[in-house]
């Protein structure tokens, strides 16, 4: 196998795997970010078996166990009277089932703990947007404004906006979903007997996740509210507590008394946005990764982990220089069934978890079920050993 030059730009999560995945098979890597610094906002993540298994054959078994926390359960209930909907065992019985653990982190820590690593084996140019991307057959630029930086191949792991699809691939826009995400924390301490389980409660147009972070001090919260007129994408847009307390008014009391303990400088919110699976992700050098080819709603948590997969796979499939495209279309090839399946699921549970009336009352009998269905085939996906 020869060793490459590559050219990764965004330094999120998914690009941050993807150099570290490809510095470990001895390939030169440098990431393109445009950010001054690579740091992550946003609170917390959910990292389940199907993405904790790369990250620990990157060697971060170790400081991912000392960062996250790893809850016992995950619980379905019902919005107004709490009542348990459906339930799993996740916790070391998860470990022993899938071999790798299901864990909860703070962004910031995965960031850290992914940059750390990165920046011993690969280089990081920050403050550095991505223009355009030219590939001449023979070799790859990236333009950033009068500066190039040339490669044998370029990743694009810029995320659902991505200027190198844009530029490479298509212009398609993703377009708004029709729903908001609110995220807050809380100080665990509050909620002492909140903090060993994931929490998933269903209401009608709305749903809430919470969960344990940040060693088991903070509780994350994810709140997606349908809900049209406001738009706008970022991890930093700060919320209106009371906007997010009124969206769950009459909801149970013990919703109610979590989202009265948040913090408000720890509220913000998000408009959700999503775009078709794309036809194709290669073309000549250049591929994309991630968000970038397969923006995934954060209806099954799993965005981030097939960013991660996605990395695990692309790295493998690299071979000799002279097979640059083939290696980059067989990548797209082994992974697309996969992406779509997990957009498409992610879609439909914006409706199911929202549900109300008679067809909520069908959903609630089979969700339990439907859990074990979906866990077995997500998390049993060995990404290194996919090819
Ligand atoms: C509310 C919410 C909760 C979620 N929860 C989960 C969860 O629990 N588990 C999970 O797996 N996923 C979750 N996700 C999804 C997950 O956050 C994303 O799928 C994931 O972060 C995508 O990573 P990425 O690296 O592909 O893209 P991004 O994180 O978008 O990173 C792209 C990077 O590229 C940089 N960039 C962009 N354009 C350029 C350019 N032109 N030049 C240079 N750099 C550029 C950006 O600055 C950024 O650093 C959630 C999403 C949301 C909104």
């Amino acid at each position: 196998m020869d060793k490459l030059n590559v050219l990764v730009v965004g330094a999120g999560i998914g690009g941050l795997t993807a150099a570290l995945c490809l510095a470990r098979r001895g390939h030169a890597v440098q990431i393109l970010e445009q950010s001054a610094e690579v740091t992550t906002t946003g609170a917390g993540i959910q990292l389940s078996p199907n993405c904790t298994r790369v990250l620990h054959s990157l060697g971060l078994a170790g400081e991912l166990a000392a960062a996250a926390c790893m809850p016992d359960a995950i619980e379905i209930r019902y919005w107004r009277d709490a009542r348990l909907i459906a339930s799993a065992p996740l916790g070391h019985g998860i470990t022993a089932k899938f071999g790798s653990p299901y864990y909860h982190i703070h962004r910031a820590d995965l960031a850290q703990l992914l940059f750390e690593e990165v920046s011993k084996c690969c280089g990081i140019h920050c403050s550095a947007t991505v223009d355009r991307v030219l590939d001449d057959g023979r070799e790859v630029s990236a333009l950033i404004g009068s500066t190039t930086y040339k490669a044998d191949l370029l990743i694009g792991a810029d995320g659902i906006h991505s200027t190198v699809k844009n530029t490479c691939l298509s212009d398609e826009k993703p377009r708004f979903t029709g729903n908001i995400a609110w995220r807050a924390t809380v100080p665990a301490s509050q909620f002492a007997s909140l903090t060993s389980t994931t929490q998933l409660w269903w209401g009608p147009g709305k749903h809430i996740v919470y969960y344990p972070i940040s060693r088991g001090e903070l509780i994350n919260c994810v709140c997606i509210v349908e809900k049209s007129g406001w738009q706008r994408e970022s991890w930093t847009e700060k919320g209106e507590l009371s906007e997010l307390q009124a969206d769950f008014s009459g909801w149970h009391e013990s919703i109610t008394a979590l989202l009265a303990s948040v913090n408000s400088e720890s509220c913000f919110k998000w408009a959700l946005f999503d775009r078709d699976p794309l036809p194709r992700w290669c073309t000549g050098r250049v591929s994309l990764l991630g968000d970038a080819c397969h923006p995934t709603l954060p209806f099954m948590a799993q965005g981030a982990a097939m960013a991660i997969e996605d990395a695990a796979v692309l790295a493998a499939c690299l071979g000799d220089r002279s097979d640059i495209a083939a290696s980059l279309m067989r990548y797209q090839n082994l992974r697309m069934a996969r992406t779509k399946r997990i957009q498409r699921v992610s879609r439909r549970n914006a409706y199911v978890f929202h549900m109300s009336g008679m067809v909520s009352a069908v959903r609630n009998v089979l969700a339990g079920r439907m859990l074990a269905d979906t866990m077995d085939w997500l998390y049993g996906y060995d990404a290194l050993r996919s090819n």
